[in-house]
């Protein structure tokens, strides 16, 4: 596995896949064959072509996968805190070692920029290390009762943890999931997306050789209606950290209902990003195009709409729209500014949604269309694409796209920036340029988002808590906030 990039990469362009993909699940510690042969196709989306096959589960395995969760919990879960932080720094070693594989799996699974599935990696090896270092600090309360009592809490693991994890970021969600679900002494069924299902299979085999103990990590691959909603509603699971769409997180907290599961949904954005008059302009330019095109804004935090104060937005939509102009398309691994779009049916969905804004009325100021680069012909484009929105209430604005689709809206002043950029159902994360602390101070205590960034979109790392309010979901991922979420807290108290 410890094969260079370069000769991983001209293998692929020989082959158009790699060997030794996994086409199995990974249960107890191992690659298992599921009840049936039955396999589903991963395709590359800088190409359109199958680049992998991977084996379709079931209620059957997710059921194996849960009781080998099952049977390693209670040993995980008592293994001294310190020796749990040695094996999550060996998985974080372990991943360093094979990053170039690992990175390469995932640029060719979701389409993504080579560069950014490298960073991916870059924080999956984080997240290891952040959490191997948070175990044996998880320090409880004590209580003033009294000199005739000793009252403490102790936060206990909460059992066998389940992920549902999307296509956009399927290592890094994968990995700011279990890691600390592993740090806090749970035991791990992950669900990988259909569209993305090799690095989890390949961060499952990886923590095994790292000194996992079997069946502390199982990942089931397949489609979400099958393995998803078989894991979901688990009796045996004691948690379900859901990434994904809202419709899906629906389905899922109706689900975790019937067992009365605990549930952490991260789910989509609209995240408003405001740029003042008073900004460094060249800041908030890299700022606004890194915000929605990165990934080709299949990111739930994607800084979606623009909203720029109305006497700088001439000169600022001017120099804007001429670096859009100059974005290049193509494969992940040509390093362009912009990839490809995951699937054929997201593709379509993205010019669904802005051939009807311009339908009715808005303004498609780029693009606006599906590409066919002459250099990565098959993959799924679209063009870079910027609305400006007729109205607040007009669906561009108000639903998510997950794609490199931003809008523009205009505001007169800060005050009524916070007012359109409260003005969806969403509520993950916002941003704002501007040299002014006081107006960055303001908003960010008045926007109704997780997280705030000042002055550099997407600031922080595994350090920071982040998770979203309303249609945005609810509970914390990262940080140290995200190990609580897979912690049950117990007060005890005695008299003495
Ligand atoms: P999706 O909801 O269709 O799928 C997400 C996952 O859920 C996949 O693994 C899928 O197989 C699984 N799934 C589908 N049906 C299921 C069911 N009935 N029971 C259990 N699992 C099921 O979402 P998507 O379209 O793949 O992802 C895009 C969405 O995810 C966007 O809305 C985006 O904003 C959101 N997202 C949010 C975050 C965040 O951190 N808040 C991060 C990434 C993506």
């Amino acid at each position: 596995m410890n094969t260079s990039l370069d000769a991983l990469i001209a293998e692929f362009r020989n082959t158009g896949t790699l060997s030794g993909l996994p086409c199995a699940q990974f249960i107890d510690g191992a690659y298992q064959a599921g009840a049936t042969s039955a396999a589903l196709e991963s395709f590359d989306p800088g190409s359109g072509r199958v680049f992998a096959q991977f084996a379709a589960g079931g209620e059957v395995e997710v059921d194996a996968a849960v009781h080998a969760a099952k049977r390693a919990l209670p040993a995980w879960s008592e293994t001294a805190p310190a020796a749990r932080s040695r094996v999550l720094w060996a998985i974080a070693q372990q991943v360093r070692q094979h990053a170039d594989r690992l990175a390469l799996i995932e640029c060719l699974d979701s389409g993504k920029r080579l560069g950014e599935a490298q960073g991916d990696v870059r924080g999956v090896i984080r997240a290891f290390e952040y959490y191997a270092g948070a175990v044996d600090k998880m320090q409880g309360d004590s209580f003033p009762l009294g000199k005739d009592y000793i009252g403490f809490t102790v936060e206990e693991p909460i059992g066998v943890a389940a992920q549902i994890i999307p296509w956009n970021y399927p290592v890094g969600t994968a990995a700011r999931g279990i890691a600390p679900a592993l740090a806090a002494g749970c035991t791990v069924v992950a669900k990988p997306a259909e569209q993305t299902p090799l690095s989890a299979l390949l961060l499952a085999e990886l923590a095994s050789a790292a000194g996992l103990p079997a069946g502390v990590l199982n990942v089931v691959t397949g489609t979400g209606a099958a393995a998803g909603a078989a894991l979901v509603a688990h009796p045996g699971i004691g948690h379900i950290t859901f990434t994904g769409s809202v419709a899906t997180g629906q389905r899922v907290m109706r689900a975790a209902a019937d067992n009365v599961t605990r549930v952490l949904l991260e789910l989509g954005g609209k995240s408003p990003l405001v740029v003042l008059a008073d900004c460094d302009v060249e800041q908030a330019l890299d700022g606004v195009l890194g915000a929605i095109y990165e990934n080709a804004g299949q990111i739930c935090s994607a800084g979606s709409r623009l909203i720029i104060e109305r006497k700088l937005h001439g000169s600022f939509m001017a120099r804007l729209l001429e670096r859009v102009g100059k974005l290049g398309l193509g494969h992940g691994l040509d390093q362009p500014d912009v990839g490809p779009v995951n699937s054929l049916l997201h593709l379509n969905r993205i010019h669904e949604h802005v051939a009807t804004a311009a339908a009715r009325g808005n303004a498609v100021l780029a693009g606006g269309s599906i590409a066919q680069p002459a250099n990565a012909p098959g993959g799924w484009f679209y063009r870079p694409t910027v609305i400006e929105a007729r109205s607040a209430q007009d669906p561009v604005v108000q639903e998510e796209i997950f794609g490199p689709v931003l809008v523009v809206q205009q505001a007169d002043d800060l005050e009524q920036a916070i007012a359109l950029a409260n003005g969806t159902d969403y509520a993950l994360v916002a941003g704002i340029y501007t040299r002014d602390i006081a107006q960055a101070y303001r908003f960010a205590r008045r926007v109704d988002a997780g997280q705030v960034y000042i002055n550099e979109y997407f600031a922080g790392g595994i350090e920071v808590p982040f998770g979203g309010n309303r249609k945005s979901g609810f509970g914390r991922e990262k940080g140290l906030e995200g190990i609580k979420s897979y912690c049950k807290l117990k007060s005890v108290v005695a008299r003495v």
